[in-house]
């Protein structure tokens, strides 16, 4: 009995521990930001800038982790001239005019112009957003982002629940999750609430954390699976930050209408494209198709990395009442599409064919 109380005490003090040792190994890096507005001041007085004073803003750890390619680096640097250079309005219109089809067409265009309207906004919030830099209280966001997390999980194991270091820079209206880290637009950060602050860095923990429990060589040995995977992760994860009415966390973001729309429609027709994730499969499984075939249909089937079809998915099996079950399985792909399964089957969604089902269950 005294034994049993002890180790009660002993996990105790560990799991304390552990909790202390996450807060203190998390991280905020702004330096990319600070070098961006000493960048941002030369230029609008008139300055020129030279190549050692854009080699330093690259080297700094928001940039260094997202502008790896020569592309990103360049739209980075002409656009920041393009919106501070006040000699410059004509190319600023002109850049901020190009249509919206020829942008679906250009990725460098569509980038260029995404980023410099961001940087335009810069300009319109600069007295806030330095305000924001120097006063917000950047420490207390990894904790909480890391007790939303904990409270979202079935039995979380807490010493797996890591925030990534939050490396913050000035690029288009975008977050994304790197091997070093979360990169995250500082102006993007500074018009979220605070509650979709923590969500969203809860968000990209989930992903983190998760991968801690997935079996990355059994998903990576087929490529269905591998696409389940993402709609999962991504599903799951979109629980967190989220909005039951998507157009409140997508739209009015800096994000292009025309992608937001298409973003919609994907969430939309998740009972369709679902339905043809499954075809391609059966046709495969009828040896109509073959492996190869498969694969270059498969690979890359679900839109933004499986965000709206997965969240459509989670949200469905949520509403069925089977959300504890599907975090409890949160690491396997074959038992998310069986409880999805469960669930279609209540909520009149697409329902797996039986062939679907025992092909993913065969692979093991
Ligand atoms: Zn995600």
């Amino acid at each position: 009995m005294k034994r049993k109380f002890l180790l009660i005490i002993l996990s105790l003090i560990l799991s304390i521990n552990n909790y202390a040792q996450n807060l203190s190994n998390q991280s905020i890096n702004l330096s990319s930001v600070d070098y961006f507005f000493l960048i941002k001041d030369k230029i609008t007085s008139g300055e020129k800038i030279n190549q050692n004073d854009w080699d330093l803003l690259f080297n700094t750890q928001g940039y260094k982790i997202s502008a790896t390619s020569s592309m990103r680096k360049n739209i980075v640097k002409e656009m920041m001239v393009t919106a501070y250079d006040k000699n410059l309005k004509m190319k600023r219109d002109s850049i901020l005019n190009i249509s919206v089809e020829e942008n679906l067409k250009n990725t460098y265009l569509l980038l260029s112009q995404m980023t410099l309207s961001n940087y335009i906004d810069y300009s319109k919030n600069e007295k806030k957003l330095r305000q924001f830099r120097n006063k917000y209280d950047f420490s207390s966001i990894s904790e909480l982002s890391y007790k939303r997390l904990k409270s979202f999980l079935i039995n979380p194991i807490d010493s797996l629940i890591i925030v990534p270091t939050i490396n913050f820079l000035c690029y288009e209206p975008d977050a994304q999750s790197k091997s070093k880290g979360i990169v995250c637009d500082f102006n993007l950060f500074f018009k979220e609430s605070q509650e979709e602050r923590i969500n969203f860095i809860a968000h990209e923990t989930f992903h983190k954390y998760r991968r801690n429990f997935i079996d990355i060589k059994f998903i990576n040995s087929n490529v269905v699976l591998q696409q389940i995977d993402k709609i999962q992760d991504e599903g799951i994860a979109d629980l967190i930050d989220k909005k039951e009415n998507l157009i409140e966390s997508i739209g009015n973001k800096g994000i292009p209408e025309s992608f937001v729309k298409k973003y919609l429609e994907a969430y939309k027709n998740t009972p369709q494209i679902l339905n043809e994730f499954d075809s391609i499969v059966n046709s495969y499984l009828k040896k109509q198709i073959n492996k190869e075939q498969l694969e270059s249909k498969v690979s890359n089937f679900f839109l933004s990395g499986g965000h709206p079809n997965g969240y459509y998915m989670a949200r469905l099996i949520e509403k069925a009442g089977l959300k504890d079950e599907m975090l409890t399985k949160m690491y396997s792909p074959v038992d998310f599409i069986k409880i999805y399964n469960k669930a279609a089957q209540e909520e009149n969604g697409y329902i797996f064919s039986n062939d679907f089902i025992t092909y993913i269950e065969n692979l093991k």
